[in-house]
């Protein structure tokens, strides 16, 4: 923490004790520090808080607030490297992916102060002579979000941004594992003169209770959370006794396809930063890989030979490019999926031995076969599992047969090919010759069970606006 220059960035550490949770750095098992937690009649004061500042920040101009968010933004950039070393130490990530994050966190909040300015309403052709109807965009209320650890901080601008731009109060519960990034930017925002009840943090040592907090709640009229599945389906069905508007982003088992016309360098490039990110553990991340017979044994001898070269070690090292997992329960989850594949007849071509603490070596698996049952899960973690096709019916099927639905990729350079997988994924985003798709110009999210509701781009404003129809009649 001594390399952190803005010391503003740490105000809320505690002492440890009763009330206080430890943040424990994933590289080396160190407490990174302490941050108090707060009670539920705490949590529930600051929910009512939320809804009185709501009232008075949505009669500001959309402008105002906008500028208000810019200044957030540059505040934010302003302390990208400061953010980039806290969010390295906390959850592990390599110091140049999370410079990356920082930036991609803060671009949400740039681009939805732009966004905030065009929330349009409409005019609709009257269906009678003395009447005039339209359409008016107003803020949802009060919004609420869960978010998780395998991004602190992007997963948090990517909702709150477009709800504060909207005219919605905030409140964020962080991940218990990586909160000081969360902190780090609400004091930043704090700084930029975002007045204080409008967007807020809460932290508590069990989430269930929070969760339970935020989807009983009345005054809480949106719901936004990204993590699991099996999660999500349970703050949907406890959301069902207010109506809440809900938004999930939930998992994601993604297919990453090479087609036999490929362009085989691109398509081991994009695999590698498909898979290997975040050491797999990002919701986007190739899950398992298809790749055409023909061009099989090339592809997989560049990409074992690309993945050999990968260097593993902690996030502050220079030149690492895979860090540790987020705890040691991540690691033994990785090893157990590993042995099982093996059982069931995949070959280890590199990687596959445990190393100290949460570390994984990045570990690629060939002679897999789609039927195998290691592959019905998220594998989060940098294992690489690669399969053969002939047929392009038969491997479309197999890609689509998931209970998921958010990104899946493909390599090809037949136009009308393109066009037709690109159709038929059932996937909420495809990446076509492309490893890394995720940008706050574009909606992001997913379809089946990776949930409902798309973040970035223009839809990402809507999921926090009513659309209100004004009659206007005896127009003579
Ligand atoms: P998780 O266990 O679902 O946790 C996510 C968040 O939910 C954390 O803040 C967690 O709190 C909280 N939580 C856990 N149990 C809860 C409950 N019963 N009620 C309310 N909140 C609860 O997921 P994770 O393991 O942290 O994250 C990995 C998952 O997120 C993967 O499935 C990944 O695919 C998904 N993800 C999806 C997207 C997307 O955009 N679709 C993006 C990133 C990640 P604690 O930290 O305190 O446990």
């Amino acid at each position: 923490m001594d390399n952190i220059k803005n010391k503003s960035l740490l105000s809320i550490l505690c002492e440890p004790g009763e009330h206080a949770l430890a943040i424990d750095n994933p590289a080396d098992g160190s407490v990174v520090g302490y941050i108090p937690w707060q009670s539920e009649a705490e949590i529930d004061q600051c929910i009512n808080k939320s809804c009185l500042a709501q009232k008075l920040w949505q009669k500001r101009p959309a402008k105002e607030r906008s500028c208000l968010m810019y200044r957030w933004y540059e505040r934010v950039m302003d302390n990208q490297a400061d953010l980039a070393r806290l969010m390295t130490l906390e959850q592990g990530k390599p110091l140049a992916e999370a410079m990356g994050e920082v930036a991609y966190g803060a671009s949400f909040i740039q681009w939805f102060a732009e966004e905030g300015k065009r929330a349009y309403g409409t005019t609709i052709p009257g269906h009678t002579g003395d009447r005039r109807l339209m359409t008016i965009k107003q803020p949802v209320g009060v919004a609420a979000a869960i978010t998780p650890w395998n991004f602190p901080i992007a997963m948090i601008t990517r909702k709150a941004a477009p709800a504060l731009a909207a005219g919605c109060s905030f409140i964020v519960k962080p991940a218990n594992q990586t909160p000081l990034c969360a902190y780090a930017i609400l004091e930043l925002a704090r700084q930029a003169g975002m007045p204080e009840d409008v967007l807020q943090v809460v932290v508590h040592h069990s989430p269930e209770q929070v969760g339970d907090l935020f989807t009983h709640h009345p005054v809480i009229r949106k719901l936004s959370f990204t993590g699991s599945t099996r999660v999500g389906r349970r703050l949907i069905a406890q959301s069902a006794e207010t109506i809440k508007n809900t938004s999930m982003e939930l998992g994601g088992d993604a297919p990453f396809i090479v087609f036999d016309d490929a362009d085989i360098v691109q398509a081991v490039q994009g695999a590698l930063a498909s898979k290997f990110r975040n050491a797999g553990q990002t919701c986007v991340c190739a899950n398992r890989f298809y790749v055409h017979d023909a061009i099989y044994d090339q592809f997989v001898s560049q990409f074992t030979e690309a993945v050999k070269s990968l260097k593993v070690g902690s996030g502050l090292e220079d030149g690492v490019q895979i860090g540790p997992l987020i705890d040691v329960q991540a690691k033994e989850r990785i090893f157990r999926t590993i042995n099982l594949a093996v059982e069931q007849g995949a070959t280890i071509v590199t990687g596959g031995k445990p190393l100290d603490g949460c570390f994984v070596e990045p570990t690629v698996l060939t002679d897999v076969q789609h039927s195998m049952s290691f592959l019905r899960e998220e594998l989060f973690g940098p294992v690489a599992p690669i399969m053969r096709f002939t047929n392009d019916e038969e491997l479309l099927e197999q890609a689509n047969d998931t209970i998921y639905g958010l990104a899946a990729y493909f390599y090809s350079r037949d136009i009308s090919r393109i066009w037709q997988v690109a159709e038929a994924l059932d996937y909420g985003m495809v990446g076509i010759n492309e490893g890394i798709i995720s940008t706050e110009l574009a909606p992001f999210g997913g379809v089946k069970q990776s949930g409902f509701g798309r973040e970035g781009g223009q839809e990402g404003l809507e999921a926090y606006l009513e659309t209100k129809y004004l009659c206007f009649g005896g127009i003579q």
